[in-house]
């Protein structure tokens, strides 16, 4: 191994996938509309989501068709929603090394890409389930991202999401479920909530953490390193 300046350009190429609901922001939005705004039942199906007898993608169509709002009513709503201010250093970070930053979320893009906005930050890709409105009070969702085959029945498969990057080294951060099948392909995976049993169980290296602020060290220290995960020690927070 020869050495390199530490501002001469990786030659391993990173990509960082990032989830959405619980990861930048404080809240899982989707839940959050669907306390405000569901008709009844919505809680029923989130049940048979959680007991497994259904995946994400059939409990996600079923629930956001119980909808009952208008858009201004998803905006105000959307106002309220908080994200990790750290992750706005994150993009800094990403930026200043040229890494592409991807959000991959089994959420809805346009209350992903509203709630960006307001942070100057509608620019950053987001690959997601798409929410469309069918008229004033109502709403459906499409899955421009899904795959018959997904293990765990997504809406947006993150392990396809993955497997298209399969030539970059790729990082995660995420915290739930959603994130369980790309833990097991990425290169770095940074964890937080349920992701972090996920990985202990599946034995899968990771960095806990909490806050995105927690993690700008490590990545940092990544980023800027030309050794391949494979032959390297884990950079530790
Ligand atoms: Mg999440
Ligand atoms: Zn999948």
């Amino acid at each position: 191994m020869f050495l390199i300046s530490h501002d001469s350009y990786p030659s391993v190429q990173w990509h960082i996938l990032c989830d959405f609901d619980g990861t930048i922001s404080l809240k899982d939005t989707t839940d959050h509309l669907l306390e405000k705004f569901a008709l009844a039942g919505w809680q029923e199906i989130e049940q048979e989501w959680e007991q497994g007898k259904i995946g994400s993608k059939a409990c996600m169509q079923r629930q956001i068709a119980l909808l009952d709002m208008t858009e201004t009513e998803l905006q105000q709503c959307l106002d309220q929603i908080e994200i990790d201010s750290g992750f706005i250093d994150l993009v800094k970070l990403s930026n200043e090394h040229n890494i592409p930053l991807t959000i991959v979320s089994d959420g809805l893009d346009i209350v992903i890409k509203y709630i960006l906005k307001k942070y100057d930050l509608a620019h950053l890709p987001i690959i997601a389930n798409h929410l469309v409105q069918v008229d004033e009070r109502h709403w459906q969702l499409e899955f421009p991202n899904s795959n018959p085959n997904c293990l765990s029945q997504s809406g947006t498969c993150k392990c396809m999401i993955a497997e298209q990057h399969y030539q970059e080294q790729t990082i995660l951060i995420g915290d739930g479920r959603s994130d369980f099948c790309l833990a097991e392909t990425a290169d770095y995976v940074f964890a937080k909530k349920s992701l972090i049993q996920h990985c202990l169980k599946k034995k899968i290296t990771h960095v806990s953490f909490d806050t995105f602020a927690e993690i700008q060290k490590p990545l940092t220290k990544i980023l800027r390193s030309q050794y391949r995960p494979d032959d390297s020690t884990m950079v530790t927070a």
